[in-house]
């Protein structure tokens, strides 16, 4: 359907560099830095750099076949029956969950990125065929909800419901997809059609929020709309937006006290918030929207329970994957008073207590580590500190990157750290992969999204100064608002073992700064730096260096690198690539005496089909006192993707079977046998037919 052609020359849009970019912090005053345009870098093979081909060729095409075949979604065929055009392939009904509309959306936003990059003129034309009938679809007063309007054109029996009725019905996340992807696609474009409806939707909004703001707080559920409206305001400029996305977040504390609760984050003010709570994907999202209004006004008072949040989760309620939202179900108490029984709720696909960490059943949907990722990106670029930067590559690598199949057609709405056939627990979601999710088709498209937009991730700029987040084979080609522009690149294995090399292609002809960001993960002393061969800082290889001799690179910091450059300047990179074992805090008791690995910054897993004949999942242990412990890193294909393994001795417990109604029996001592275990990728699990797997591994 989309092939893929030369680029061509950058628009003439008359855009300062940046002001097209995905999330547009040029002129955020409480910004740290700004992004670099959608088409400024450009993947040169990798990990992710495959990803974005599986992306372009696979994963969007295909998924365009599900969102056109009103067998499999009617999500499509709702726009279509909305526009009154197509009549739904004489289905004449709305079908399909309400939030469906924004998660087509997401789909188009990932194939307007897909387009910034390829300029195909056939995803231009798809573009603009598609978005004629999403104009045509909205109400002239900016109301765009296709399972309302459908049977408001046809004057149904049912046409009387009124919007913002049912919660459930998601219309403000659907307009917030609506708004962010219209900022895209018109950045990517210039073209102005859905950038239009955007801002009707928004005016519908700020309409309901000046005239009946509760109706409207109540029905922020998965307030794609927060982070919508700011950038709306970034792209249009006018002020009313970013009053408008302030007020949202006041009005929560509107939301009557018979329905507000800890499952949507508003039982007590925003601001007197200090632990995540509730239904991940919503309080992810918030988190994220209330970020993107900070790095426009500042506020420390939305600031400050930002940071204790992010504190909280880091610290106690998020997976070694980088995945939140532990629990299926649940019922919190914690977002006032703990003590106060009456105040207790159900939550669903939640947050839940500090260090409760599930394995098997964990939630993890792949949407809540989507907005976490959206939200720690934001935090990055308001702050400039390497932690979010730390947490945001091992979200993207190991949470978000599992959701899709590597072959691109298969899909993880919930994602457990392990998987026993054993346990027969019926739960909701499937913890193989699906290739369609009918109920929730939430997570495929917004998994799409951020691989066909992974590239915006690596690099950003601020006055006089290149930060590198990410690492990965790419070029990039952009300038600094001033008009100076920079272009270099990057040859790497990144994130697999191996050096990082930096070429600099063109420079200002002034003194710049590259922050270069050493991961957390790299053990201290670890990581060298080398300029046109040389040691960089001068003398800082020396051991035992006298003070006031420049630093090392230093693990969890940008290490800055501040000269002239010239173009053939090269600049080496090299990290510690040893595969760690790690434990858990002993309060997370699911993983007490185990054991992940991880090597640089992708999490391993054992799954079952790399196990010998005969070998039980879970009699697998990894002796912890090893003194000879290595790991041998093997490249090799699974689902037509490369992966780099890893063996490493373990054991086998000879351990008799369990039956199938015992639950405890008397403990014998066991033999041992040696086994050399293969690892992959945490990310390309499941990949194999339906296997058994685990993250952690008992330490014996
Ligand atoms: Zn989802």
């Amino acid at each position: 359907m989309f092939r893929a052609v030369v680029a061509t020359a950058a628009l003439s849009s008359g855009l300062l560099a940046g002001e097209r970019a995905l999330v547009d912090t040029t002129h955020s005053p409480h910004a740290a830095m700004y992004m670099v345009d959608l088409d400024d870098v450009r993947w040169d093979g990798g990990l992710l750099g495959d990803r974005f081909e599986v992306c372009r060729e696979t994963m969007i095409p295909h998924m365009w076949t599900i969102f056109s075949d009103v067998h499999e979604s009617h999500a499509w065929a709702n726009f279509e029956m909305a526009a009154g055009v197509g009549e739904g392939r004489g289905t004449g009904k709305a079908h399909g969950p309400p939030f469906n509309d924004g998660d087509f959306l997401k789909w188009l936003e990932a194939l307007a990125q897909v387009y910034a990059i390829t300029r195909d003129p056939a995803i231009d034309a798809e573009m603009d065929r598609l978005i004629a009938v999403i104009a045509k679809a909205q109400r002239e007063d900016g109301y765009l909800h296709t399972q309302k309007i459908i049977p408001q054109r046809r004057a149904a029996a049912d046409a009387n419901k009124q919007e913002f009725e049912d919660r459930e019905h998601f219309e403000t996340y659907n307009m917030g997809h609506l708004i962010t992807t219209a900022c895209v696609q018109d950045r990517v474009t210039g073209k102005t059609t859905l950038l239009d409806c955007a801002r009707k939707a928004a005016d519908y909004i700020d309409g309901l929020c000046r005239n009946v703001p509760e109706d409207l707080a109540r029905n922020a559920i998965c307030p794609s709309h927060y982070m919508g409206v700011v950038e709306l305001y970034r792209i249009t400029r006018e002020p009313r937006y970013l009053r408008l996305a302030e007020q949202l977040i006041e009005i929560r504390s509107l939301v009557p006290e018979a329905i507000a609760s800890d499952h949507n984050q508003d039982r007590i003010p925003f601001r007197d918030s200090t632990e995540a709570v509730g239904h991940a994907v919503r309080a992810n999202y918030l988190y994220a929207g209330v970020a993107d209004i900070v790095a426009e006004n500042g506020d420390t008072s939305l600031l400050a329970p930002l940071r204790a949040i992010d504190r909280d989760i880091a610290t106690q309620k998020l997976y070694v994957t980088g995945m939140t939202g532990a629990l299926y179900d649940g019922a919190s108490p914690d977002g006032v008073d703990h003590r106060q029984h009456r105040f207790i709720k159900t939550v669903h696909q939640a947050y839940g207590r500090d260090y409760q960490l599930p394995n098997l059943t964990a939630y993890n949907e792949t949407c809540a580590t989507i907005g976490y990722g959206m939200w720690l990106w934001r935090m990055l670029t308001l702050t400039g500190e390497a932690r979010y930067a730390d947490l945001f590559e091992n979200t993207l690598y190991n949470g978000i990157l599992p959701g899709i199949s590597l072959e691109g057609k298969h899909y993880f709405y919930v994602n457990p750290l392990k998987k026993l056939h054993d346990l027969q627990v019926p739960l909701r979601w499937s913890r193989t992969r699906m290739p369609n999710i009918k109920a929730s088709f939430c997570c495929p498209p917004n998994v799409v999204r951020v691989i066909a937009q992974a590239h915006n991730y690596l690099y950003t700029l601020s006055p006089d100064t290149l930060w590198v987040h990410l690492y990965g084979a790419s070029a990039l080609d952009t300038q600094w608002s001033d008009g100076a522009r920079i272009r270099l690149h990057q040859e790497t294995n990144y994130p697999w073992p191996g050096a990082i090399k930096f070429t600099i292609d063109e420079a200002p002809a002034r003194e710049i700064a590259l922050k270069l960001r050493i991961p957390g993960w790299v053990r201290e002393g670890a990581a060298t730096l080398r300029i046109n061969g040389q040691a960089w800082p001068a003398g800082s290889s020396i051991p035992h260096s006298a003070p006031g001799t420049p630093q090392s690179p230093s693990p969890g910091s940008y290490h800055e690198i501040r000269r002239t450059f010239r173009a053939g300047d090269v600049i080496e990179l090299a990290l510690d690539f040893s595969p760690v074992l790690l434990e858990s805090n002993p309060l997370v008791e699911e993983t007490l005496d185990q054991v992940a690995v991880r090597n640089g910054p992708i999490v391993y897993c054992l799954e079952s089909n790399d196990l010998p004949e005969g070998v039980r999942l879970s009699d697998v242990a990894l002796p912890l006192a090893d003194p000879h412990r290595s790991f041998t890193a093997q490249t090799e294909t699974i689902a037509g993707a490369e992966v780099v393994s890893l063996t490493t001795p373990a054991v086998v417990l000879q351990r008799p079977a369990w039956k199938a109604d015992q639950l405890y029996r008397e403990a014998t001592p066991t033999q041992a046998r040696p086994i050399a275990l293969k690892l992959v990728p945490y990310y390309a699990w499941g990949n194999r037919g339906d296997t058994e797997m685990t993250v952690w591994l008992p330490a014996r």
